[in-house]
């Protein structure tokens, strides 16, 4: 597994708040109070999960960078 930190991010004003990021990736996305997904970890590592969540977003409100450059690797284009 790649250790590289990871930048994970949500649209508010997309997110329609499944739930289902949260449910792949739990250690580094929840729901908020406000039915939203949040990113739970600043120091995101986990690129497999975090990329598979990026892709089952049903709107496309998570997008993963590598933290470094901001290059987004998820969802791909
Ligand atoms: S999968 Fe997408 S829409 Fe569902 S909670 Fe996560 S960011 Fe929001």
């Amino acid at each position: 597994m790649s250790t590289e930190e990871l930048l994970v991010r949500v649209d508010q004003t997309r997110c329609v708040g499944t739930g289902q990021c949260a449910r792949t990736a739990p250690d580094d996305l929840a729901l908020g109070p406000n039915g939203r997904a949040y990113p739970r970890n600043p120091h995101a590592t986990d690129r497999d999960l975090l990329t598979e969540a990026a892709e089952l977003c049903p709107v496309e409100a998570l997008s993963v960078h590598l933290a470094a450059t901001g290059e987004q690797i998820a969802p791909a284009d």
